[in-house]
């Protein structure tokens, strides 16, 4: 190949180059400057879990104990306490199981709430370690009350591990504490 068709070739390429760049710029833009600017198309984001509340009293989760979600959870990121009121500790004996028939991720079946144990336990502490979570949601699908849903906190940063490790009993009466306080200002 002579230095002609060489140049002639590093041109050709180069306005090819071009041409794509020119279309991209041209195109609206899809991505945002963040931290200037945040997305609000959310609505699907699938976060990581978070507990749902009684309406009538966002303090208090909507949970059960029967700690199914802990028990499914293909990474082992739950972890739950709980006791039976009466009762300093709970007795394993009487954990509510219910693991059978769980839902595979994507379907929308969910087992209806019943349980030949109607124990009630109170929740002491819902932790998730969110490193090893994979968002596969069968916690979300096994939850017999749906006291399980996924948040939509998708700006997340932390400066090691243990920052995402999560009190979700906590979170959820932080929200609680700074509604009540966003109605009161
Ligand atoms: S989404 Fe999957 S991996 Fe994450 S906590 Fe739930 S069951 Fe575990
Ligand atoms: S499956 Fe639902 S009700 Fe049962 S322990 Fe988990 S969050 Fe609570």
């Amino acid at each position: 190949m002579t230095t002609i068709q060489k140049t002639l070739k590093g041109l050709w390429s180069l306005i090819v180059g071009l041409k794509v760049t020119g279309k991209e710029f041209c195109r609206p833009w899809i991505t945002v400057h963040y931290p200037r600017q945040e997305v609000s198309n959310l609505d699907s984001y699938r976060g990581h879990i978070d507990l749902v509340p009684f309406p009538e009293d966002p303090r208090k989760p909507l949970c059960i104990v029967c700690r199914r979600c802990e028990e499914v959870c293909p990474s082992g990121c739950i972890r739950i306490e709980g006791h039976v009121p009466g009762e300093e500790k709970e007795n394993p004996a009487r954990r509510l199981l219910l693991i059978s028939d769980v839902p595979l991720p994507g379907s929308a079946a969910r087992e209806p709430v019943c349980s030949a144990d109607k124990t009630l336990r109170v929740l002491d502490g819902f932790s998730l370690n969110y490193n090893l979570c994979s968002l596969c949601g069968l916690c979300v699908q096994s939850c017999p009350v749906s006291s399980l849903t996924f948040s939509g906190d998708v700006y997340l940063a932390g400066r090691s591990r243990k920052d995402f490790e999560y009190d979700l009993l906590q979170r959820l009466r932080m929200r609680a504490d700074s509604a009540n306080l966003r109605e009161a200002v």
